[in-house]
């Protein structure tokens, strides 16, 4: 072999070596050229071998310095190819560090939540307890106890849920003493219509002076419309001690809607009927949305219809052991629903329990 014809197979193996980075695979050049059996290099040298004995010296040597040139560049190469490879594998799974996280999608509370949530803060800070009672009730607690004796008319307008199956038992027995009333074997059971059984239950169980309020769902038989469900909640509040007056009863409602609806509210008490109050009013609170001078919201009167409240009966202390003659005490129930109604401007109170997420996201924590 010539000079000439190893010029010639180096120009050949460096083309070769250049499509190979490019392919990205330089092995079979590897094998054409450095392959043990029938590579280029190995014939070259098998040939120098064979060559005569004046030849050989000059003729090893250039083998070899090709063979050198050659596993050099073969190596280099296959290092390009490597780093090109891994370049191209962190471009596809780059992660950009400096990205925000992706925060895991969170629920949030029910409108309903946030308004009671936000009515229990209010009268906490007053000083209220927040005090809970069973849903599932008799009579004596919900009627009779609250001077509503099974002929009284008012027992009539509510239109209740009664239970086939007898009070659960002992697990919702008050403490306190317990009225022969109670113990009546005629007793039905039935879906409390208002958080009012609450105030009778606690009575029993605590001495005055007291300042609750209890939150609850209760039950009517009522049809489905743009503002009656068969069930919505309910806020009792109850103060009772020395010397309560209808003057304590104006200046904590005040206090709430105020902070409730905002410090410009005012409030309206209408004469009303409670069988467990009387007084009894029904309390209105100016439209908070015009400031009293009259829109959609109020319907141009400039008020809107909140709650009911009075001083308790002296019937119902009478029924739970309080001396009528020494304690005073006002109560109050406003519908939660009804808070956020007017809270949101919410026209048909179904909204609330249709579940529908277009209808909920839009309430903020
Ligand atoms: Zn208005």
């Amino acid at each position: 072999m010539n000079p000439v014809t190893l010029v010639d197979l180096r120009a050949s193996f460096e083309e070769e070596l250049r499509a190979a980075i490019a392919a990205g695979n330089v092995q079979p050049v590897r094998d054409r050229y450095l392959g043990r059996k029938d590579g280029v290099v190995t014939r070259l040298l098998k040939d120098v071998a064979s060559a005569p004995q004046e030849e050989r010296r000059e003729r090893g040597a250039a083998a070899n310095d090709f063979k050198k040139y050659v596993e050099e560049h073969v190596a280099e190469a296959a290092e390009v190819v490597r780093e090109a490879a891994q370049r191209a594998l962190s471009q596809r799974e780059r992660v950009d560090v400096t990205l925000p996280g992706r925060l895991p999608a969170l629920g949030h509370r029910h409108p309903l939540t946030l308004v009671r949530d936000r009515m229990e803060a209010i009268f906490t800070r007053m000083g209220f307890a927040i005090v809970e009672g069973p849903e599932v009730e008799d009579e004596w607690h919900c009627f009779d106890a609250l001077n509503m004796p099974a002929e009284h008319p008012a027992r009539d307008m509510q239109d209740t849920l009664y239970l086939a199956s007898p009070m659960p038992g002992e697990a919702w027995t008050p403490a306190g003493p317990r009225p022969d009333d109670e113990r009546r074997a005629d007793l039905r059971t039935m879906l409390r219509t208002h958080t009012s059984s609450i105030q009778i239950r606690y009575m029993q169980a605590h001495k005055p002076p007291i300042r609750i309020v209890a939150p609850g769902r209760v039950y009517r038989r009522d049809d489905l419309d743009l503002t009656h469900t068969p069930m919505f909640s309910q806020m009792e509040g109850l103060v009772v001690g020395e010397a309560v007056s209808l003057t304590d009863l104006k200046g904590t409602l005040l206090a709430f809607a105020r902070d409730m609806f905002g410090a410009k509210s005012r409030l309206r008490f209408r004469p009303s009927f409670f069988p467990y109050t009387e007084p009894s009013a029904e309390v209105d609170i100016s439209c908070w949305a015009c400031d009293g001078a009259g829109c959609q919201m109020c319907k141009r009167s400039g008020w809107l219809e909140i709650l009911g409240c009075g001083m308790v009966h002296p019937a119902v202390f009478e029924a739970v052991g309080y001396d009528p003659e020494r304690y005073t005490g006002f109560a109050w129930g406003i519908g939660i629903e009804r808070v956020a109604i007017l809270r949101y401007q919410v026209d048909d109170i179904r909204l609330f329990f249709e579940n529908d997420l277009r209808f909920l996201e839009q309430f903020p924590y």
